[in-house]
């Protein structure tokens, strides 16, 4: 089980605090609940002791310099998040697809619609993620729920919100990293963690910490 004690036992390099790495994470703001993103990324890097600055991604400018360590693809809905950040849109969203396949260690945290956006990108390219999803199949608004959900290396299972939620059709093995009654609902692929569920309405940060100690990863192998 995840514990402090192994943050501060040099699980995460985070170099710290002065001189430090600060990780810029890029937030999509196409919709959705994107303010509790925040809270969690800013608690997660607290208990990692890593410094963050949280940029706001509303255009391809906003991908640009410094260069992302991270990306959070928050929910919302899936159509309106085609058309707001789409071709006839701001067209942000074809972009961090283009930077996604140009850099595939990129860490990614993505819920919900965010998770069908990159097993579906309907732009041409090949999905970003090979887990495959079918929209809305929990059912309507009114069949949203929260449910206990396993968390892989977590002891408890942590009450989650499923709100209009896709469904997993096709995982690869090996992939998953949370789940309900054996049915997944989170993977992990390179560092893509894909979920169906919205975890920043929740308690736990242990995704928005994984997030966190892939970019601690990424940094360690550049200064290797
Ligand atoms: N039902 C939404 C869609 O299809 C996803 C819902 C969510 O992100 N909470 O895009």
């Amino acid at each position: 089980m995840r514990t402090s004690d192994a943050k501060t036992s040099g699980e995460v390099h985070f170099p710290h605090p002065s001189g430090a790495l600060v990780i810029e994470i890029g937030l999509v703001m196409l919709q959705g609940s994107r303010q509790a993103h925040v809270k969690a990324i800013e608690s997660a890097a607290e208990k990692a002791g890593a410094n963050v600055n949280i940029r706001e991604v509303r255009t391809p400018g906003d991908l640009l310099e410094p260069k992302l360590h991270a990306i959070i693809l928050p929910g919302g809905e899936s159509t309106t998040m085609r058309k707001v950040g789409g071709e006839a849109g701001t067209r942000v969203l074809g972009e961090i697809f283009k930077m996604l396949r140009e850099r595939p260690d990129l860490p990614v945290l993505a819920t919900c619609a965010g998770t069908i956006l990159l097993a579906d990108p309907q732009d041409e390219g090949p999905p970003i993620i090979k887990a495959a999803v079918d929209r809305n199949a929990w059912g309507r608004q009114i069949d949203s729920f929260l449910a206990s959900v396993s968390i892989l290396g977590e002891g408890e299972q942590t009450q989650c919100a499923f709100i209009r939620a896709p469904k997993f059709t096709e995982v690869p093995p090996g992939l998953t990293i949370a789940s309900i009654e054996g049915e997944t609902v989170g993977v992990r692929e390179r560092n893509v963690i894909a979920l169906t569920f919205h975890p920043e309405l929740s308690r736990t940060t242990v995704f928005h910490e994984m997030l966190l100690e892939a970019v601690a990863a990424n940094n360690d192998q550049v200064n290797a």
